[in-house]
């Protein structure tokens, strides 16, 4: 990450998962000026940090990304409205609005001369055709093209990068863009209907270990393909494509592709249990196989995301663990902590 650690680092989408990791990493490095931005009340962010500027904005409206963007040497844009396959396949045209955020968070960095700005996007760009078989096919960054991506989600990752790449050809706004697969981790939904396959796969077995009924309910033939990046490789990932001069978007994901058997497989080991599988095979279940080809990376970077599955999986389950008996303790919703700057020495960074 820039080691202009003064100047004003802006974090749209803060108080959810990756965003909410992201201020929590610029804090550790010791950066004095950050603004963290999202929609949801600031009391509802997943984590929250007492000592940086928070605002609760809608940057849906040009305004609101104007006072987001104001004075930002570098902007992360992270927010969107965003959810594992049951909510992506049943909110179409919510998540195409997001094109909305970052259409006018591009404008306003422009109007600010904002000198570099990242774009997260995902995996869902890939075209539809090249996901059709188990057998995880890699996804290299021009199977981009020609477009197919996932309906509504997809489609507005896929606009918003080359809306990026235009401001960067005619505007001069330094753009980066990655494109995420499955992050998963601590502090990340895991309920409530917006949550992705490693929690809701975490949630599930949990509820079935405390409830004592062991079955648990699986989307599709669980033959599905993915590969899932914890999330320190993602702000990690992110940090150095940041500062690279890798213009156009770029795979940030792991290449250790499981089955979501194969992911309940590692579940169960981790709760020490074994359980009944029901397989629900009309439930939303997105694509047959993907993963991500690493090559550009590796060449560009020289590194790639490689946590161990069964060790970030692990410390999820802990995680998720905990939140759930808060839960059943009478706490509503996610436990969400206040840190102060002296309370955040155990490192939630
Ligand atoms: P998240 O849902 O936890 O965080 C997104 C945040 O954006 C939320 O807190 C939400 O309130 C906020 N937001 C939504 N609309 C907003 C608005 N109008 N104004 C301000 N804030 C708004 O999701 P995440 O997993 O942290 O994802 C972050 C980014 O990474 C998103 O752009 C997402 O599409 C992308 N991504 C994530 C994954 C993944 O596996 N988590 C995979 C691919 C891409």
């Amino acid at each position: 990450m820039s080691e202009n650690k003064e100047k004003l680092v802006v974090i749209t989408g803060a108080g959810g998962f990756i965003g909410g990791h992201l201020v929590s990493a610029f804090r550790a490095r010791g950066y004095k000026a950050i603004r963290a931005v999202d929609i949801k009340p600031i009391e509802d962010w997943y984590q929250r940090f007492d000592d940086v500027e928070n605002l609760s904005l809608d940057l849906n409206e040009k305004e609101h990304c104007e006072l987001a963007a104001r004075g930002a040497n570098e902007i992360y844009n992270l927010a969107a409205n965003m959810g594992g396959m049951g909510f992506i396949e049943t909110h179409k045209a919510l998540c195409m609005l997001s094109v909305l955020i970052n259409t006018h968070m591009l404008q306003a960095a422009v109007k600010y001369k904002v000198p570099r700005y990242f774009y997260s996007s995902s995996a869902c760009v890939y075209n539809a055709d090249k996901q059709k078989t188990f057998e995880a096919p890699s996804l290299k960054e021009e199977d981009s093209y020609p477009a197919m991506p996932e309906d509504g989600y997809g489609w507005e990752k896929l606009f918003s990068e080359r809306m990026c790449r235009h401001f960067r050809e005619d505007f001069g706004l330094r753009t980066r863009m990655a494109r995420f697969h499955n992050v998963y981790g601590p502090w990340g939904t895991w309920y409530g209907g917006r949550e992705k396959a490693p929690a809701a796969i975490c949630r599930k077995v949990i509820e079935a270990k405390v409830s004592g009924k062991h079955e648990i309910e699986i989307w599709g033939s669980g033959d599905q393909t993915r590969s899932f990046m914890y999330i320190d490789d993602c702000i990690k990932g992110v940090g150095l494509i940041m500062n690279s001069e890798i213009v156009e978007a770029i795979n940030l994901g792991s290449s250790e592709a499981v089955t979501i058997n194969q992911l309940v497989d590692i579940t169960e080991e981790i709760a020490g249990i074994k359980l009944r599988r029901k397989y629900e095979l009309s439930a939303p279940k997105g694509v047959n196989g993907r993963n991500s080809d690493n090559a550009l990376i590796q060449k560009l970077l020289h590194w790639e995301p490689d946590t161990n599955l069964r060790a970030g999986m692990e410390k999820t389950y802990r995680w998720i663990y905990d939140q759930y008996l808060a839960r059943e303790r009478g706490d509503a919703g996610v436990v969400r902590e206040a840190f102060t700057p002296q309370a955040d020495a155990a490192g939630h960074a």
